[in-house]
């Protein structure tokens, strides 16, 4: 089975969130498995300046005028990182649309390239020509796209097949409905794509391109990254208007819960922590305590219940009720160091916070991998109160780490942690704290659990083991995923 991957992030480097931890690890997963899965990545000088031993797969036509008709090159090699060795990685080289400064989607300032429409129509044209036959040596049967940076594959694959130029199949995973990608009607012409496309029962998103939408359209199956967010988004409250169409294809949704990279993350073997730790020897664990609260400047305390946060800071994560319960937090004995950056008045908020409370409330801005290894390792509660949540990796991470999850009730993290209610606890099932509504009293009553377990430390210890045992592993998801490759073959055979 020949699996081409289609993606804008690749973890260790270029990342913006979960999405590049699933494409550095999901391949190499496959290929475990025995499938033949490389990937398809745009020319990021990131990602060309690690590339090696890279042969010349061919080259691609973009369709529209600009850049004086120059053509777009594909590069096949592998990437300099240990955890990706084994994977073929296909970069599309086009200097005047990727070799840029910033985000693979923006300036890094927030403001998203203007011509995004054709960068990443390219990206699905070259997985599509792929698919076509373009390289002699090697065609995928499976094209697998991952958000709307790589909805049009779906697109073009689905009319080169109508034109019997490919046989491949198309699979399609949602990281988060949230991000569409949408342009104007003029961009769409611009496309190479055949008029009928621009209809309901295409492309068209209430006068919008939506590049979300096409992969929804013409994708054989859709995944979305946890089970719960599957079902979640066939409904108004989750589904961004596209609910409805996801509704009409449910037969081909389904849920497939994300990994763990074990290479990556594993406090056995980490060597950014202060000391290595496992189930069955925990004192690394309070040595990385003590150095995370002595690096933030915190009151270094064993008996402080550390809690935090490694997050995006935007509105979904919901972090502004962390903002509503921290002085509680701290009045009631613990601590809490966030990581991350975005939102400017949230940022602010915890900035307050940690003025009001220095030695026990610290707020580290920025985008920091060697430190939220450094953070889960260390902190006894990691805090995930998103309002929605396609899969979530951080309390998976915090769970490895034996940092209790506590999170609110959606998507993925529903599926992850199991509440410490009395009954599960009783029953042994118990891996952390769940709250219910998106209110600050409902995460006030999750934390007063959290503090009233701290008070019971054999039973807090029973937990967290139970929790560092939690095996969310990689060639789990992708067996599931060739099961799915082989139904989509099937369907369109
Ligand atoms: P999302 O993809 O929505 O941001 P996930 O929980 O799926 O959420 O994945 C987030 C990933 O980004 C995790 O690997 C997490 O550790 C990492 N991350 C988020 N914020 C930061 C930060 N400020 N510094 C370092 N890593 C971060």
């Amino acid at each position: 089975m020949r699996v081409l991957h289609v993606g804008a992030e690749i973890h260790p480097f270029v990342k913006t969130g979960g999405l590049a931890d699933v494409i550095g690890a999901l391949p190499a997963a496959l290929r475990r498995c025995g499938a033949d899965a490389r990937v398809l990545l745009p020319g990021l000088p990131a990602l060309l300046a690690v590339q090696r031993e890279a042969r010349r797969v061919g080259t691609v036509q973009p369709p529209w005028q600009a850049h004086g008709g120059a053509r777009a090159e594909l590069l096949e090699g592998t990437l300099d990182a240990p955890t990706l060795a084994d994977v073929p990685v296909i970069l599309l080289r086009h200097d005047a649309l990727y070799a840029r400064a910033g985000t693979p989607y923006g300036d890094g300032s927030g403001h998203a390239f203007i011509d995004n429409h054709r960068r990443f129509a390219l990206l699905g044209l070259a997985a599509s020509r792929l698919a076509e036959g373009l390289d002699a040596q090697w065609a995928p049967d499976v094209v697998h796209g991952h958000d709307w940076h790589a909805g049009l594959a779906c697109a073009y694959l689905a009319f080169a097949r109508r034109a019997a130029k490919s046989r491949a199949a198309s699979v399609f995973t949602i990281h988060n409905l949230a991000f569409q990608g949408l342009f104007t009607r003029g961009d769409f012409n611009e496309l190479g794509l055949p008029p009928e496309a621009w209809s309901l029962e295409g492309l068209e998103f209430h006068g919008q391109l939506s590049f979300m939408k096409a992969a929804l359209h013409y994708a054989d199956r859709i995944t979305t990254v946890s089970p719960t967010y599957a079902r979640e988004i066939q409904g108004v409250e989750l589904g961004s208007g596209l609910d409805g169409l996801l509704r009409g294809r449910s037969a081909h949704v389904s849920g497939v819960l994300n990994g763990v990279d074990d290479a990556v993350w594993d406090p056995a073997a980490d060597a950014s922590i202060a000391a290595r730790f496992g189930v069955r020897r925990m004192a690394g664990k309070a040595a990385c305590k003590a150095a995370l609260q002595d690096e933030c400047g915190l009151e270094v305390r064993d008996s402080a219940p550390l809690f935090s946060a490694v997050s995006r800071l935007t509105e979904q994560k919901g972090l502004q009720l962390v903002v509503e319960v921290v002085d509680e937090l701290v009045a009631r004995g613990g601590q809490l160091v966030v990581l991350g950056s975005g939102d400017a008045a949230l940022e602010a908020a915890f900035r307050a916070a940690a003025a009001r409370h220095p030695r026990q409330v610290t707020l580290r801005q920025g985008y920091d991998e060697a430190l939220s290894h450094r953070v889960f390792a260390g902190s006894d509660v990691t805090l995930v109160p998103s309002r929605f949540e396609p899969c979530g990796l951080t309390q998976m991470y915090a769970l490895r780490y034996g940092s209790l999850p506590l999170v609110r009730r959606t998507g993925g993290l529903a599926d992850t942690v199991v509440d410490c209610t009395i009954e599960d606890l009783a029953d042994g099932r118990a891996t952390g704290f769940m709250f219910e509504r998106f209110e600050a009293d409902d995460l006030r009553r999750a934390l007063r659990r959290a503090f009233t377990l701290w008070r019971r430390p054999r039973e807090w210890r029973a937990v967290r083991q139970r929790g560092m045992e939690q095996h969310f592993g990689w060639d789990e998801a992708a067996r599931r995923y060739l099961a799915l490759y082989e139904q989509a073959l099937a369907t369109i055979a």
